[in-house]
């Protein structure tokens, strides 16, 4: 008579939980996850899929105005955001079903509903008690929203995927990778969108050549981007959302969106209850192999606030599992060199250190920068710029900074990226052939130094 239901028991069927659980049940472990809300989590559900859905959407915009330079003629168009919105849902309810799927199909227990932590070994969910050897907390992150008054009356990303119209006039406020991203959606898809950022210039954290570039294209795109100001108050007029600022003026919207940054799901979760550490902003403390404080308990994802990023939670589950439940030596996370992508209009793709970055390791570095038009744009008539920057390391000459804005940046710095994790120098980069004519042979011809 096995001591527990279940070898490993998960909370939360997202990017984490649901790899954790398939794989720790394809190594033939008895396995149960709990979810409450969706199959598939932030990331099929309100994240990364329905996110990009809405950019390709939006990036209709730029596509119908170039056209016309390479011969044709657009007629007039027009956007019905119910049907992309109902497009958009009927694609994730097939995703959900595929999670379904994939969860029954390697012998995965769903429990749906809110599961609590109630002892080391067991959790409850709608009452129901079970049993582990080992439980999992993957219960994802949640939307901060500023304490103003009248607050209440703005939407986070949750609800803008669910407008039920296209809003005439968007103010967003935050600076970060999901306020960006909404920036360009809502403004490509004909919307008037006021952007606030409480700094003196947003995306903080990517390399300072691209920050303003992209800043100087989303304003030529439209978008009333504003630096160092900041909301103060909401309040309801008979001509829509009246949001205050810092300065003493006033915007008016139809709606207001705080993407001013997501913390730790845990509410009613347990975790005092059970003795789990926490640090000052919430997140679920764990050690270089998941362990929170409750030996048995282990948490991933964007629950302990590491990287909040689909592919790094799912990395993480891979490393817990093999842990848990593989043979060998124990693993630990690689964080090094994560590439992301902020997929504004025109998009991010970055890996390695900034300029500043490396600059404040006291690294001896050479700058490389290119910022060029590309070839489309040139019958489009398009007066947009591509940057492309790398950081190479004097002393070994590897490349530890990649950085791109411009079209396919994301799909370029990807591969890339396999580059560089296996140490790739800028003299490599220089012997590969590029590819021609591609926006990407830029960055295997880099021969200007910016210092
Ligand atoms: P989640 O995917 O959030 O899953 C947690 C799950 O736990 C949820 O399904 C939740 O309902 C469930 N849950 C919570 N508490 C309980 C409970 N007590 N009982 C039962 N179930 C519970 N990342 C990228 O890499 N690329 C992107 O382009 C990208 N775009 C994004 C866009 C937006 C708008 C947002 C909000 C996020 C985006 N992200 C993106 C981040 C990405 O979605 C997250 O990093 C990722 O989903 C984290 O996975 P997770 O498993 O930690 O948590
Ligand atoms: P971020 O942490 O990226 O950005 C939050 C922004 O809000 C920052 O600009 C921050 O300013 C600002 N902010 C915070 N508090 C306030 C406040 N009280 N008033 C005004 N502004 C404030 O969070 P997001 O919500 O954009 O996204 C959450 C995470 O989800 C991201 O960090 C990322 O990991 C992930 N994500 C990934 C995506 C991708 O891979 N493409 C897309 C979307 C999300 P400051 O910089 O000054 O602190």
């Amino acid at each position: 008579m096995a001591q527990y239901d279940y070898d490993l028991f998960v909370i939360g069927a997202g990017s984490g939980g649901v790899r954790a659980a398939r794989t720790a049940a394809a190594k033939g472990h008895k396995v149960g996850i709990a979810e409450d809300r969706y199959l598939g989590g932030t990331c099929v559900n309100v994240g990364c899929v329905p996110k990009k859905l809405l950019v390709m959407a939006a990036q209709f915009a730029d596509g119908f105005a170039d056209a016309q330079g390479f011969g044709w003629q657009v007629g007039e168009t027009a956007f019905d955001w119910s049907r992309l919105i109902a497009n958009k849902d009927k694609e994730i309810k097939r995703l959900n079903g595929v999670y379904s799927k994939l969860l029954d199909g390697s012998g995965v227990e769903t429990l749906w509903g809110r599961a609590t932590l109630t002892g080391p070994h067991e959790v409850e969910i709608e009452g129901k008690k079970v049993s582990a050897e080992h439980i999992l907390i993957a219960t994802g992150g949640w939307p901060v929203v500023p304490e103003i008054e009248g607050s209440e009356l703005a939407i986070t990303s949750n609800e803008a995927f669910h407008l039920e119209q296209l809003p005439k006039r968007v103010v967003i406020v935050g600076g970060g990778y999901i306020a960006v991203e909404f920036a360009g959606i809502f403004n490509g898809l004909g919307a008037s969108v006021t952007q606030l950022y409480r700094g003196e210039m947003f995306l903080r954290g990517f390399d300072d050549d691209l920050r303003p570039a992209l800043a100087g294209e989303m304003k030529s795109r439209g978008v009333d981007l504003r630096f160092n100001i900041n909301a103060t108050r909401i309040e309801k007029r008979d001509d829509g959302l009246c949001v205050h600022l810092t300065d003493g003026s006033q915007v008016i919207a139809d709606v207001v969106m705080f993407a001013t940054g997501r913390a730790a799901n845990t509410s009613g979760l347990g975790l005092e209850a059970v003795g789990i550490d926490m640090d000052e902003k919430g997140a679920v403390k764990v050690d270089d192999y998941f362990q929170t404080s409750v030996p048995s308990i282990y948490a991933l994802g964007d629950v302990i606030d590491r990287v909040q990023l689909t592919p790094v939670a799912i990395a993480e589950a891979m490393v817990l599992v093999q842990n848990l439940f593989g043979e060998g030596e124990k693993l630990s996370m690689d964080y090094a060199d994560i590439p992301t992508a902020v997929f504004s209009q025109p998009p991010i793709g970055t890996i390695g250190l900034t300029e500043a970055q490396a600059l404040a390791r006291g690294e001896e570095v050479d700058i490389y920068l290119s910022q060029f038009k590309p070839m489309k744009y040139t019958l489009a008539g398009r007066d947009e710029k591509v940057v492309m920057k790398l950081i190479v390391e004097r002393k070994s000459d590897r490349v530890i900074g990649c950085h791109m804005l411009g079209a396919d940046g994301p799909e370029i710095i990807q591969g890339l990226a396999v580059a560089m994790k296996c140490g790739a120098t800028k003299a490599q980069f220089d012997a590969t052939i590029g590819i021609h004519p591609s926006t990407a042979e830029e960055f295997v011809t880099l021969r200007d130094k910016k210092n």
